[in-house]
């Protein structure tokens, strides 16, 4: 028999008789339906799932809330055999185990916090083959006592999550998901299915190559995130203050802030609690239990803000967050996708809001700049940075610059981002940006930014003979002193001025010679935007269409309130987050569908048979209150 431990699978001749089989898909709809309530397919799924089902490996890359999951689980359960799922966090292993076993699948996870008694049971389970999938961690997998017990095992697939992992240049990286492309000599009649939401080419190859994915089909999925609406704007003033401003404008809603530093994570937090949010503070520094404490005080309330570093990321599956504040801008476009798109995932409209500044390049270019590690790798990191900044100070859609940047041809105008909805109109400032160049040149790289704009404007303090002299004194009187230092700030971004860090008092000089000649000879020119406040992230407008949370009309509000108490009360008696039970989606289609039968609610999306079964007396009976 095959290492494998597989009686089954497989030689070319039953891929052959799979691939030309309707009825294994056929099978996966159905599951599909009765255990995860949902009518159809999203995306990719049905292509990745039939690859799958027809046992060949495949590298599957589709958006944060995409639908991952499904194309390994439901496999899990149509294939014979268990599925093995790898994942690199424990939180992220608890909640899809939760969600699972609501749905009436029989799934359990193998980790470290884990005890003994649980830990033979679920053995037991994997021995008789009751259970359908099961969890575990790249190192507790890769232990030679687990792969030989799982050898003696049949397995329907292997699949493994967040598959960037794999990669330096992924996010995330890490080390021992190395060792996971053992598997593919280990169990070579296994079908592996590697799945991950950071879609880069070279994090692509990465995978591949070290999965020992050659030559397996590439599924990848449009960028597309439509139910997020983005915006943008650079720093002015107090940015506590604006972010207090932010978050309070969308009140009873759950959240992500990201901030740049621990300190600012705990005084942003702090600042937001005495505005009366309940928010909460991560980050890498908070000792390892309260981390957890706050990861789940976040997950289980109905609307908490959550204000974190990077720290705080992978894992974070709460679908129901409305909105993600980004006090101090990402690291990339990649990093900013991927924050972004923790917002939103049940797919009801979202907000991406960026705060951002030229201190915030500034800083990103010298970090780079003092890294240990290759010339080239410091410049594509330098290149992935100006792309960002490009993108946040841009005037045209945002969502398609990233979707372009992921490779995505023909890309539409999003339609509702901050510059699709028109608010940014541009002037041309070459005239004006050559004499800020000019000045800056004249000025040697001496004075910081405030200072360059009051001698554009004339009106530097205890000004000396020699700066009074020179010809760049004074020139500037047709803008005003906001709109110097904002067009300062975008030659800032555009690369053609630079700032010197100086020990925190930065010095301003001219940036690249070559685009900065090209400006003098009129050659490139310089487009500023129309300030102020056009491009200003709002406040969710009421009546847009799109904009609302969740769409429950003013009638079945009532409704839909009892029934997210009765389900908060469910998921408190049970320790689970209130989503596992239903979305907030769901719900609604509830409060506006008021169904009167167990059939009626059947109907409805996110109600499989489980769930009926656990669920449905207690909702109708909600419902009928109302009646
Ligand atoms: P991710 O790709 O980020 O891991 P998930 O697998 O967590 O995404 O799925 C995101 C959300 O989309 C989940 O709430 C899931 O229930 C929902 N979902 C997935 N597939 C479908 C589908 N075919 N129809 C409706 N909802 C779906
Ligand atoms: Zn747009």
């Amino acid at each position: 028999m095959a290492p494998g431990g597989g009686a089954r699978h497989i030689g070319r001749m039953s891929l052959a008789v799979a691939e030309a089989d309707p009825l294994p898909l056929e099978a996966a709809r159905d599951i599909l339906r009765r255990t995860f309530g949902h009518s159809d397919f999203r995306g990719l799924q049905a292509d990745v799932i039939a690859e799958v089902l027809a046992g060949r490996n495949a590298l599957a890359v589709l958006p944060t809330g995409g639908g991952k999951s499904l194309c390994y689980q439901i496999p899990s359960l149509v294939r014979p055999g268990l599925g093995l799922v790898v994942s690199p966090l424990i939180a992220l292993m608890t909640d899809q185990v939760a969600a699972l076993v609501q749905s009436g699948v029989a799934a359990a996870r193998l980790d470290s916090n884990i005890d003994l008694d649980e830990r033979a049971e679920t053995w037991r389970r994997i021995e008789s083959g009751e259970l359908d999938l099961l969890y575990v961690s790249p190192e507790g997998l890769m232990q030679p006592w687990m792969l030989d017990r799982l050898r003696k095992t049949p397995l329907a697939l292997i699949a493994i999550d967040e598959a960037h992992c794999v990669s330096q240049w992924g996010h995330d990286f890490r080390p021992e998901y190395r060792m996971l492309g053992r598997l593919a000599e280990l169990f070579p009649n296994v079908p592996r299915l590697a799945v991950t939401a950071t879609a880069d080419a070279r994090t692509r190859e990465d995978i591949r190559a070290e999965l020992r994915l050659e030559g397996s089909p590439e599924f990848v999925a449009s960028f597309a995130r439509p139910e997020l609406i983005l915006s943008a704007e650079r720093k002015r003033g107090n940015v506590e203050k604006k972010v207090v401003e932010l978050v309070t404008a969308r009140p009873n809603r759950s959240g992500v802030v990201y901030a740049g530093s621990r300190d600012k994570t705990e005084g942003l937090a702090q600042a937001l609690r005495d505005a009366g949010v309940p928010a909460l503070a991560y980050h890498a520094g908070l000792d390892k239990r309260i981390r957890a404490e706050r990861l789940e005080e976040f997950l289980e309330a109905d609307a908490a803000v959550m204000v974190a570093t990077i720290a705080f990321g992978m894992g974070v599956d709460k679908p129901d967050v409305r909105f993600v504040i980004h006090a101090d801008p990402p690291a990339a476009i990649e990093a900013y996708w991927q924050e972004v798109g923790r917002a939103g995932r049940d797919g009801d409209p979202a907000e991406g809001i960026t705060l951002y500044g030229a201190a915030d390049l500034s800083w990103a270019l010298r970090r780079i700049g003092e890294r240990d590690v290759d010339e080239t790798v410091k410049q594509a990191q330098v290149r992935k940075v100006r792309q960002l900044y490009a993108m946040l100070d841009g005037s045209s859609c945002r969502a398609a610059a990233v979707r372009r940047y992921f490779g995505e041809e023909g890309v539409e105008p999003c339609g509702q981002c901050d510059l699709c909805l028109g608010t940014v109109e541009t002037f041309d400032a070459t005239e004006a940006a050559q004499k800020a160049l000019s000045a800056a040149h004249r000025l040697q790289g001496r004075f910081g930014r405030g200072r360059l704009v009051d001698h554009l404007l004339g009106k530097t303090k205890d000004v000396s003979d020699w700066e009074a002299g020179l010809s760049t004194w004074g020139i500037g009187q047709e803008l005003s002193a906001v709109q110097w230092r904002d067009l300062t700030e975008q030659l800032l971004f555009e690369g053609l001025l630079r700032e010197d860090p100086n020990d925190g008092r930065p010095l301003v000089g001219l940036g690249d010679a070559e685009a900065v000649r090209a400006v003098f000879r009129g050659e490139r020119r310089v487009g500023m935007r129309k300030h102020p406040e056009g491009a200003e992230a709002r406040a969710p407008r009421k009546g847009r269409k799109g904009r609302e949370a969740t769409q429950v009309g003013p009638a079945d509000q009532a409704l839909f309130e009892a029934l997210r108490a009765w389900r908060a009360s469910e998921a408190k008696a049970q320790h689970v987050p209130p989503y596992v039970i239903f979305h907030d989606r769901t719900l609604a289609e509830i409060a506006a569908a008021k169904p009167g039968s167990r059939a009626a609610l059947a109907r409805l999306n996110g109600v499989g048979e489980a769930k009926l079964a656990h669920y449905g007396e207690a909702v109708l009976q909600v419902v009928g209150n109302f009646g």
